[in-house]
């Protein structure tokens, strides 16, 4: 997705919660556009010069709002990336169980059609499938 309508579609879904689009949450969102892997609020803070505490705040109205996900490791950081739905870039996480890294990685088309299979047949149990995750977990190449 091209950064203006990114913008334009997270202004759109913060405006949508009673939201708006401040300078600080805009620098958020591009920095996590411009990210290859899930950040943490250090890494994020690191890379743009944010007050910390605005950012806590900032990240949990982005995440309400539905512009921003929170991806769960094994280690108490939690880390931040831009909604799938909204970058329409699906993909999977691969998580080092040492130190908790997070990287992205995307599957061949073949397992995708495989779960979208999968989820269709789970259809017929009652349960609505509306997406799915699934994630590698192991060491990093630093842990391993
Ligand atoms: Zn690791
Ligand atoms: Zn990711
Ligand atoms: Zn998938």
């Amino acid at each position: 997705m091209a950064a203006d309508d990114l913008h334009l579609a997270s202004a759109a879904r913060l405006r949508a919660s009673g939201q708006r689009y401040t300078s600080n949450r805009r620098a958020v969102v591009d920095v996590l556009a411009g990210a290859d892997r899930p950040l943490t609020i250090p890494e994020l803070l690191a890379r743009r010069s944010l007050a910390q505490s605005s950012v806590y705040r900032n990240l949990a109205v982005l995440e309400d709002s539905g512009v921003v996900h929170r991806v769960t490791s094994t280690d108490e950081f939690a880390r931040f990336e831009l909604a799938e739905d909204l970058t329409e870039h699906h993909h999977h996480h691969l998580i080092c169980s040492t130190c908790g890294a997070v990287a992205d990685f995307t599957v061949s088309d073949g397992l995708e059609d495989a779960l979208a299979r999968t989820m269709a047949n789970v259809a017929a149990t009652g349960f609505r499938p509306e997406h799915h995750r699934l994630d590698l977990v192991g060491r990093c190449a630093a842990c391993a």
